[in-house]
């Protein structure tokens, strides 16, 4: 067994008083004063020469007194930079300064940095700070950079299990996937990915639309064990990817989670919502917010583009998918390049108004495996431009007839993508003046947006970095307690967006309720229905239906107008799909389908085999593929 830590060292002066891991990335204690400052580029030499990421900091020895340090930050960097929080990382040595303007604190090439690290030893991380205050985004930090000796021995005993085997010259003999959930259907996405020395689970959602066993990934599938489990790897926030990880928590997985830093301030936001949504349903939550903490605490986020070991043969990367907010497609180089595999989850291949279209170069791929949710014959979608004409319309003919409109919305991606619509038509006079309301953790979510542009695309990103937000145009009103909600209900036309997306918890069906007998009032579905959802039922033209109400069983009449508006979607239609496949570099060789209808999965299955003559795969849930 190779000691990654002791090969390293052997090419240094005797400056090192201790090395560990933060998970992949190898760090350097040093203490001696003029070797942190300038290391004669001995860092770099090692960089290039082990291909890992190693980082050098100052032993605790060396570190100034915490209450100067935040003096001297606060006295060095210029006030227009807004500082908002300074963290103490003792353990690690590191400074995590959070502001409105980051630029500004790095200063021209780092200088500002540099002065300051020069004078504290302290290492500096700059984080934006959100312009929507957002404390869940304020309480993961303060979780993840607090200083925090647990935080530091998890991260090291990461980097002893992915390094424990080190070996740059060993080929994996097999490799197989199995469809623990997401096999010819949206909803409880979960993959497990094994090789003879690693099993990562990639998502672990769950079936929001219907109830019971239904719900969850086949857990129990021979195949799977947690405590056998390395790690996880989540490709965005939304509950069908992600619902189920805070309960693996719960059962006493203790390894680590691997996602981008947006998604984890919005995967424990959702799964706090989902709590509390089946509190409100009179429902025992599946777990706690305890559970939701541990997740947070055993968080290791990644960049776009961040090439990382977690596991001794397996090494991965995000790359930007299009759907939502800080979702990833995850490239896995597993077994020192002896086979490539690109997971897609959920993805969009054109530029929407909050975010550039899914990458579709990688170094290298082999097998490819991608969604099919608009994947059937009838799936193709119209054009962006029609699609929001014919939402501003539909809303333009409910207003002026006195009606109000409901959106039912997913909170992360689609909503925010509705808001800019909106307010683009109401600037341009496309739309009458009328409130739009926003209810549910949408508000929250803006909030993430805000601290996150360099996640969103290049306009709106300019937009936030000229402090022009978009979410807090004043078109849009928070709607925050049940008063409030009630002086909606009763109040004039109106435009109101609430989550859930598919009419299942949440305060939309709240408004359906009240919204739904009036034949003046209209719904508008922009995503996608789960059936056995209400919203399915709904869109598919039901006319009554019974609800309970506080004990009561209540009969519902649907006399408003329902419209689905097709083109507005997170996912990519049939037309993306297909070009996805085809215009990927490299293409890939096999490309398997799951997150679809099954009739969707097979139809898109086929057109890819006939036009492209790539080999494609539709597994069943517990079905498993061998890749090599
Ligand atoms: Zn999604």
């Amino acid at each position: 067994m190779a000691d990654i830590l002791k090969d390293i060292q052997k090419d240094l002066p005797k400056v090192i008083s201790s090395a560990g891991f933060e998970a992949a990335n190898i760090v350097l204690y040093t203490d001696d004063p003029e070797f942190f400052k300038d290391n004669n580029g001995k860092i770099k030499e090692l960089v290039n020469k082990f291909k890992k990421r190693i980082e050098l900091r100052a032993d605790e020895k060396l570190l100034k007194n915490k209450e100067e340090v935040e003096k001297m930050i606060r006295e060095i960097i210029p006030e227009e930079a807004e500082i908002t929080n300074v963290l103490f990382d003792t353990q690690r040595s590191v400074v995590v300064i959070e502001s409105k303007r980051p630029g500004l604190v790095i200063g021209k090439s780092g200088s500002i940095l540099k002065e300051i690290k020069d004078k504290s030893f302290w290492t500096l991380q700059i984080q934006r700070s959100p312009a929507i205050e957002s404390k869940i985004t304020e309480n993961i930090r303060a979780v993840l950079y607090q200083t925090n000796n647990l935080r530091k021995k998890f991260l090291n005993v990461v980097g002893k299990k992915i390094y424990k085997e080190w070996n740059p010259e060993k080929v994996e003999e097999w490799i197989r996937v199995t469809f623990l959930g997401g096999g010819r259907q949206v909803g409880r996405s979960c993959i497990l990915l094994q090789t003879p020395q690693t099993k990562i689970l990639l998502d672990c959602g769950i079936n929001v639309a219907v109830k019971g066993k239904e719900r969850f990934p086949y857990l129990d599938a021979p195949e799977f064990k947690l405590n056998e489990l390395d790690a996880i790897v989540l490709s965005h926030a939304h509950l069908d990817h992600s619902g189920l990880i805070p309960y693996l928590y719960k059962m006493g997985y203790k390894g680590p989670i691997y996602m981008t830093m947006p998604t984890i301030d919005l995967a424990a936001l959702i799964a706090l919502d989902y709590i509390g949504v089946a509190y409100k349903q009179a429902t025992t939550p599946l777990f706690s917010s305890t559970d939701v903490k541990e997740m947070v605490k055993h968080t290791i986020c990644l960049n776009f583009n961040e090439v990382t070991d977690i596991a001794p043969d397996m090494r991965i990367t995000f790359y930007n998918s299009g759907h939502a907010l800080g979702s990833a497609i995850t490239h896995i180089n597993i077994g020192n390049g002896a086979h490539n595999l690109v997971y897609s989850a959920d993805f969009k291949f054109i530029r929407t108004r909050l975010l550039d279209r899914a990458i579709s170069n990688f170094p290298r791929m082999e097998t490819m495996i991608i969604e099919a949710t608009y994947g059937g014959k009838d799936n193709i979608l119209p054009s962006r431009n029609d699609a929001e004409e014919q939402i501003v319309n539909e809303i333009k003919k409910t207003v002026e007839n006195s009606g109000k409109v409901l959106i039912p919305e997913l909170g992360l991606g689609r909503a925010q993508e509705t808001m800019l619509i909106l307010e683009e038509a109401m600037r341009l006079d496309k739309l009458p003046k009328i409130p739009i309301y926003i209810d549910g953790m949408i508000w929250d979510i803006n909030g993430i947006h805000t601290a996150y542009p360099e996640f969103l695309n290049s306009q709106v990103r300019r937009d936030i970095f000229q402090n022009k937000n978009p979410f807090v145009e004043e078109v849009f009103k928070r709607v925050g307690s049940s008063s409030e909600r009630k002086k909606v209900i009763e109040g004039g036309p109106c435009v109101v967006l609430a989550t859930s997306g598919m009419l299942v918890g949440g305060a939309s069906v709240e408004y359906f309720r009240h919204f739904a007998s009036n034949k003046k009032n209209k719904i508008c579905f922009v995503c996608y229905q789960g059936s056995g959802s209400l919203g399915k039922q709904v869109q598919e033209g039901v006319k009554e239906f019974k609800m309970n109400i506080e004990g009561n069983e209540e009969l519902i009449e649907v006399n408003m107008d329902v419209v689905t508006i097709d083109g507005l979607s997170a996912h990519a239609g049939r037309t993306e799909l297909l070009d996805y496949a085809n215009r990927t570099q490299p293409k890939s060789s096999k490309i398997i389908i799951n997150h679809g209808e099954q009739s969707r999965c097979l139809d898109l299955a086929s057109s890819i085999y006939r036009l492209h003559h790539i080999e494609t795969v539709v597994p069943k849930n517990l079905e498993t593929v061998r890749l090599r």
